[in-house]
């Protein structure tokens, strides 16, 4: 594209939609580089970047919709330039003038209506937890539990949630649910140029939360954790989130969760962007698999600060993908020539892209785990144990009475 001149107008309206990074880059072109879309196709966010500068960006184009804020680019570039800001700010701009995905249409509606973004009901966002006994959150609950849209909805993802409730019961945490009262947490739909539907989302949930004397908040999905911890303070409030992965380790450190440790078994653990990259927790989750339960954690390629994205953040979740350009299949194929037997990982997103990856392209050469459920494992085989070796143990007292 040939700029003959900056155009002040576009300039204006990018920086007043958070994209006034753009001034320090020197175009350099390492983001491109690092980026993982590069590896299966072709995008450029220097190019983006160029184009906000001279206040031209091609809105109408796919290329905006492409980057997952994954996060690499922002990390290595020389210049500190904010890469995510700016391709948010051109996605406002495209949002506001209508020109969104189709996809990321109907996903705003069903946030707007039933506040999820899988359309589905919102009184059936509680049914995932029928039968566990979970009660509802009441002010004076200690932990709420905030499992995530797809962890609600999604009968894949559902077991991360029904798995979470089981461990924090078996831990004696007091914990409550919010079901049908809580919305998405909004991450998503503001990455994609929605902002006032993440406002509108955001602040719900606040009124929601302190309504009920919510303090302190567990959440499976690194996206929850890292808009209620970076984004909600923008709305002057201030909870204490804790991601699941750092919550079990807490528990496990204190004794509240009775694992032993696992037979030897080699896996790979994935970091989630929004977990690893974006809020530095990469040592919680590597205590409980490698410390607590005894499990070989093999290096794939491109691991902790260079995590490779599954494809799911900033939107990518909703976006199509064509067979070929899936960046799951490729970190599947990482876990697989490491020689794992397992991929773990901790986010709903991640474990979707990642099944799916596997399921389809890889034959189901490598099984796909949250980290709960290999914690879930871990505590049956204890429990069961324990209940062997207590029944042994009646035995033996009760032959040797006279
Ligand atoms: S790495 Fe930074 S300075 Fe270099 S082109 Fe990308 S945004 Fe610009
Ligand atoms: S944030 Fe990630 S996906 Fe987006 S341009 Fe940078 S490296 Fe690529």
């Amino acid at each position: 594209m040939d700029i003959v001149a900056p155009f002040q107008e576009g300039i204006e309206a990018i920086k007043e939609s958070g994209g006034q990074a753009f001034k320090l880059c020197y175009q350099c072109g390492l983001c491109d580089t690092v980026c993982p879309w590069n590896r299966v196709g072709t995008f450029s966010m220097r190019r983006l970047v160029r184009q906000a500068s001279y206040g031209v960006p091609e809105i109408e184009g796919q290329d905006i919709w492409r980057c997952t804020t994954c996060g690499m680019c922002t990390q290595k570039c020389p210049r500190g330039v904010e890469t995510i800001d700016v391709s948010v700010s051109l996605r406002r701009i495209a949002a506001g003038a209508g020109f969104s995905p189709a996809s990321v249409h109907v996903v705003a509606a069903s946030l707007a209506a039933e506040g999820n973004p899988v359309g589905e009901p919102r009184a059936k966002r509680a049914d995932w937890a029928e039968g566990l006994g979970v009660k509802e959150f009441t002010e004076g609950t200690e932990v709420l539990y905030f499992p995530c849209c797809y962890s609600s909805y999604e009968p894949r993802l559902k077991r991360i949630a029904s798995t979470t409730a089981k461990i924090l019961s078996l831990a004696g945490v007091d914990f409550g649910i919010l079901g049908s009262k809580e919305n998405c947490c909004g991450e998503s739909i503001r990455r994609a140029g929605h902002e006032k539907l993440f406002t509108s989302l955001a602040r719900e949930n606040i009124k929601t939360f302190v309504a009920n004397g919510v303090k302190k908040i567990v959440v499976s999905s690194p996206h929850c954790y890292h808009t209620m911890i970076n984004e909600y303070s923008e709305f002057k409030v201030n909870f204490d989130v804790v991601h699941i992965t750092q919550y079990l380790s807490e528990l496990i450190e204190k004794g509240r969760l009775p694992v032993n440790k696992r037979p030897m078994r080699r896996v790979a653990y994935h970091d989630p962007c929004y977990l690893g990259r974006h809020n530095g927790v990469f040592e919680e989750p590597r205590r409980v698999l490698k410390d607590a339960l005894g499990l070989e954690i093999v290096d794939m390629a491109d691991s902790r600060e260079s995590s490779l994205c599954c494809g799911g953040g900033g939107g990518g979740m909703w976006m199509d993908v064509t067979r070929g350009e899936r960046l799951s299949d490729l970190r599947v194929k990482q876990a697989i020539d490491a020689g794992a037997e397992l991929l773990i990982t901790a986010c709903p997103y991640c474990i979707m892209n990642l099944d799916y990856s596997s399921s389809t392209t890889f034959n189901g050469a490598i099984e796909i785990k949250d980290i709960t459920e290999i914690v879930q494992e871990a505590l049956q085989a204890t429990v069961n144990a324990e209940q062997v070796q207590t029944s042994v143990k009646e035995k033996l007292v009760g032959s040797s009475r006279p």
